[in-house]
This record gives C-alpha cells, structure tokens and sequence, in this order.
C-alpha cells in the first residue's frame, strides 16, 4: 500500500511530468494500483525541454540529457555527469530509463560474441557481434521469441512474449558496439536486424530505433549499413517502400516455389510468393534499392538444379543480390545441411544466370550463435 509520504512524493512527479504519467496494477512487482515512472527515453525533445522547464529549470538541460541518452548510450542517470547532483536526482525521482543488461556473454572460437540481454520487466533476449575480416556486424533482435514458427529456426520455437522497445533495440546496438571497441579495437561497421523476431511485426518500434542508431543526434551510423530482415509481410514490405526508408532489406526467401516455402514457414500461406514479388519490387521503385535474398541450403530439401532454376526465375522477376547460407542444426532431424559440392554446383548455375550470389559461413556455432540458433538455451527466461 502507498505510504503518506509516497503518496505526495507521487503527486509531486504527476505534476512534473503532466501528460507522461503512466498507471499500472499488472506490474508483478506491485500487487496494487501502482505509479510507474514513465521511460525518460520515450520522450522527444521538445517534451523534455517542457519537463525542464516545469521544473524550474533551464530548457538547455533537455539538449544535454538527450545527447546523454541517444549519443553516449548512458542507462544509468549516474552517468550524466555534467549535470547537477540535484538535476540527476529530479530525473532519477521522475523516471525510469529501463536498460538493457548483459547477463551472460559467451565468446566463439571465431571469436564471435554471443550476449543474453535481460529486459527490464525480465525475459532474455540475444544479441550478437561477429567479427569478420571486413566487417564488425551487429545481429540485433526485434522481439521476445516469435509467433511465426519458421520450422529450421530456434525462436520459432519460443512463443512471441512482447515487442522490443525501441530503445531496448539501441541498447543491443550500443552494448555490441562497446563490445567490438573494448574486445578488437574496430569500431561497428554493420548492424543486421536479424535476432530473435520478425522485425516487420515491431515496425514502429524498428523504424524508432534506426533513427536513432543513425541520426546526427544519435550514434550517427549510416544507414546503409544496416538491413532488416524479414520472413514476408507483403503489406509491411510495401510500407517501407511507402515510407521510403533509407536502409537495407532482406527477405528470408529458403524456397522460391510455393508449396516448399509453406511447408518450412507457415507466414507464406498468407504471404505467398507473387504478393511478396509486387511487394518487392514497389520497394525497389520506392527506394532504389535493391533486396537481398537470403536461402538456407538444406540437404535434399532445396538444393537440387530444380530448386535453383526457380530461385533464379524469382531472382529475375526483383532485382535483387542472393546470399547463400549454411544451415546451422538446432537438433532437428528434419534438416541437414548441404554438402560443399551441391553449394557450388547450385552458385554456378545462378551466376550462369548472370545473378550476383555470396556464400555465407556461419559463425559462432559453437555458442549456438549462428544464424537461426538464437533461442535462449545458455539463460533461463
Ligand atoms: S526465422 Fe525469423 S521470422 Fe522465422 S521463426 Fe525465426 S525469428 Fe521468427
């Protein structure tokens, strides 16, 4: 129950942060109706320059607090040092920031990085940094677990929890880029939507965190070096194209035949292959830019010269590159991987198609960290 002294200390933040007050009495930490400090990180600036100025102090602050929270990634008000004990105090006494932390981080012999985040309220969620001889990539995740049940992939296996935040999203971004500076001296080059969750499911949220992964104010990345993956949400797909992002897209093609890419991921019944090609290609008039095919070879599944051709006719029909991947086993029989020989025979085939095709070595499967491995097994959620 709230105390006397709680009660006006409340009242006090309701009136501070006028609009931002959020109620809840589903929290599990509070059994009663309780007052939840609002995330200092939702606010704009504009709304934070009101704060400042509500409270009596200088709207200046807000530039300040903001470059403390988007450009120097602080999660704890400790970390604001030039500001005032006392004004550290009024935002501590007004809100919450939420943090991701790291919970466990497991390192590969390719020195791969594989991290379990604990959210605030506190499931697990992973993130990845996988170092390369030309690039530091980021893998980032966009929800907890997953609602579309691809069959070769871990998360599908999770229920979907909750959208990510999309400050819980930079948070990821900004502990991998920490990790690549601190553990190799590189700085991040690349940052790929492609953790645990479908990214276009979370859109706002996604789209949120990229502006502030690349905006001037924030940790001014480019966004061209970023891509978000996606498993095939037609209308989704042409919403970027709508809203004419600026980063890249990938679509987790694994079968360009449609009976194939159903039976291995439900979301294409619903979002089948001649939708997801007028999609694709309103992106690419929209945006200019062109899409990324992505396919997991599996052995006896979608290697076959049949199964290349088909990919090649749905490669002409989007302008698009195609990267090959080596499936990572996650302890199911229904899938193996391809051997070497059946990999070059259908590269070959594709590239006499005149198609531009990379082959991609998984990293870090000795940690589970590879792609399509991410399901929480090292942390209990
Ligand atoms: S591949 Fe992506 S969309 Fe499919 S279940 Fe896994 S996380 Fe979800």
């Amino acid at each position: 129950m709230l105390t006397g002294t709680t009660r006006s200390a409340d009242r006090m933040r309701f009136i501070l942060v006028s609009g931002l007050m959020q109620r809840t009495n589903n929290s599990s930490s509070c059994p009663y109706l309780c007052i939840v400090k609002p995330n200092l990180r939702h606010l704009s600036i504009e709304e934070l320059k009101n704060f400042f100025s509500g409270a009596g102090e200088k709207p200046f602050r807000a530039k300040q607090v903001y470059e403390w929270l988007w450009q120097k990634s602080a999660r704890s008000f400790d970390e604001m040092t030039n500001l005032s004990k006392s004004t550290r105090q009024l935002l501590e006494e007004n809100f919450s920031l939420n943090p991701v932390a790291v919970e466990k981080s497991q390192v590969s012999s390719d020195r791969t990085i594989k991290n379990a985040f604990r959210l605030f309220d506190g499931p697990i969620i992973e993130g990845v940094l996988i170092p390369t001889a030309t690039r530091m990539t980021a893998c980032v995740s966009s929800q907890v677990g997953c609602s579309l049940s691809c069959k070769f992939c871990a998360t599908g296996k999770l229920d979907r929890i909750r959208n990510l935040h999309f400050d819980e999203i930079y948070d990821q971004v900004a502990i991998l880029k920490a990790q690549a500076e601190q553990n190799y001296g590189i700085p991040l080059s690349n940052i790929v939507y492609m953790g645990m969750g479908e990214p276009l499911l979370n859109y706002s949220n996604v789209i949120k965190s990229i502006e502030h992964i690349t905006s001037p104010e924030g940790l001014g990345m480019s966004p061209q070096r970023i891509t978000v993956s996606t498993a095939g949400i037609a209308k989704m797909i042409r919403k970027l194209g709508d809203d004419k992002v600026k980063f890249n897209l990938a679509l987790s093609l694994h079968a360009a035949n449609d009976k194939k890419r159903s039976h291995i991921m439900p979301i294409n019944e619903s979002n089948e292959l001649d939708a997801l090609a007028e999609a694709l290609n309103h992106f690419y008039e929209q945006t200019g830019t062109r899409v990324t095919f992505e396919y997991i070879v599996f052995k006896d599944f979608n290697d076959s010269l049949i199964d290349a051709s088909e990919l090649a006719d749905f490669a002409k029909r989007v302008p698009a590159k195609i990267n090959l991947i080596e499936y990572n086993s996650i302890g199911d029989s229904e899938f193996q991987n391809t051997t070497s020989a059946r990999i070059d025979q259908f590269v070959g085939f594709l590239e006499n198609r005149g198609l531009i095709v990379n082959v991609r070595r998984s990293r870090g499967k000795d940690i589970d960290a590879a792609c399509g491995q991410l399901a929480n097994k090292s942390v209990a959620v």
